[in-house]
């Protein structure tokens, strides 16, 4: 089985909204509500545990078809990384750990499936990260921003969550230095620092995460259209 964490515990500051991010609303719904629905009706999920701003109540947890699975609350903490690692040490010891941002309300079973089932698939990885080829081209520029490099763009991946990790893996990559968790913009980053095997797997570029204005307004259009067409 596997057990969810969701972090939610950052402010958004770049959204620029009175609430912590997670809990803006966006179709309806606060933005945490959406991944919990998500999860909630994820095979294999045992348990979730949700990292929150320190301060606020527990979220309820999302209409789900089936009984939901049961889900607790954690403070989070000064990083993600941190907020991840602290939702870690209240998780039960199930071997596989699924992290998602609260950040990506467009996250749906499907893809979370797919990610736990890569995972499965092979014994030989510590984790697989769902991920959406890269369509724009890549450069990378120095100071007085002149390009030094254009990357080569078969190779590149954009990164998102759900992150699906084998549970003694991810514990160990999250023991790193304060200094290190705290630029660590992903917990496979971690791993892959220390020479671990990490597969990507092809999600849909929707699944996005929402950082700016433009991007909440281009989530809720794409939850609403999701809402009223949901093949
Ligand atoms: O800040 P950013 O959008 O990159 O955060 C990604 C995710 O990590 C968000 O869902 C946010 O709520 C969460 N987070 C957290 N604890 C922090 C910072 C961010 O749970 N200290």
């Amino acid at each position: 089985m596997t057990v969810a964490l969701i972090v939610a515990a950052g402010s958004g500051e770049r959204l620029g909204a009175s609430v912590p991010k997670a809990f803006v609303e966006v179709a309806g719904r606060a933005m945490l509500h959406w991944s919990l629905d998500a999860i909630e009706r994820t095979e294999s999920i045992s348990h979730i545990v949700t990292a929150l701003p320190p301060g606020r109540v527990a979220a309820t947890v999302g209409a789900g078809e089936k009984p939901a699975p049961p889900h607790e609350t954690v403070p989070g903490g000064a990083s993600r990384s941190e907020s991840v690692r602290r939702a870690l040490e209240a998780a039960p010891d199930d071997d596989l750990v699924l992290v998602h941002d609260a950040a990506r309300p467009l996250l749906t079973p499907e893809i979370a499936g797919a990610v736990i089932s890569a995972l499965r698939e092979d014994p030989d990885a510590q984790a697989a990260i769902a991920a959406a080829p890269v369509t724009d081209t890549i450069k990378r520029a120095l100071d007085a921003r002149v390009v030094v490099e254009t990357l080569e763009r078969s190779d590149l991946w954009a990164v998102q969550t759900p992150q699906v990790f084998r549970r003694e893996a991810l514990q160990r990559a999250l023991e790193a230095s304060p200094e290190e968790l705290a630029a660590a913009t992903d917990d496979a980053s971690l791993i892959e620092q220390r020479g671990g095997r990490v597969l990507v797997v092809p999600t849909s570029p929707q699944n996005i995460k929402v950082t700016t204005p433009l991007d909440l307004q281009l989530a809720e259009l794409l939850l609403l259209a999701r809402e009223r067409d949901p093949a």
